[in-house]
Order: structure tokens, then sequence, then C-alpha cells
């Protein structure tokens, strides 16, 4: 399986280190409509994505512990972690 997940969300790239999650669900707790986990509780995207507003995406990646939300804007600024 891939290490990494990637999702077009609005103008932001979404990237899921599944490697270095540790399967907390923080993230899950403030962006439930993106994401979930998957049967080994390793996040993962939901399918279909929800809707989120942008500012909750980014403080639901931000929430991370071990920085395994990456956060890229259209003009490719990482913004977290
Ligand atoms: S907050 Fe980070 S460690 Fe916790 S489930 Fe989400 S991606 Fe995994």
């Amino acid at each position: 399986m891939a290490d990494f997940l990637e999702r077009k969300i609005g103008d932001l790239t979404i990237r899921i280190d599944r490697g270095t999650c540790i399967g907390t669900g923080n993230c899950m707790k403030l962006g439930e409509e993106v994401f979930d986990f998957d049967p080994e509780k390793i996040c993962t995207f939901k399918d279909p994505l929800g809707d989120i507003e942008r500012d909750q995406l980014i403080e639901a990646c931000h929430v991370c512990p071990v920085d395994a939300l990456i956060v890229i804007d259209a003009a490719g600024t990482q913004l977290v972690p």
C-alpha cells in the first residue's frame, strides 16, 4: 500500500504520510469530513470527501501530533507542518 496519499481540496493539496501516522484520531475529530481510519487504524481520506471550510481543514491537519499531515497551497507554499 502507498505510504503517501494525496488529495486536492479547494486550493489546497493535502498529503497523508501513512508511514508516520500513529492513529491518534486527532485529525478526524476536527476534520471528520475528510479523514477516516482504514481497517488498520491508519489515517486515510474519506470517500467521498465531504465539504469542509479551508481554515477548519488546515486546523485538522495542524493538530496531528506527529506531523503526518502536510498542507500545500496553490502557490506551492507548505502551510502545515
Ligand atoms: S492526527 Fe496524525 S497521527 Fe492522528 S490519526 Fe490523524 S494523521 Fe494519524
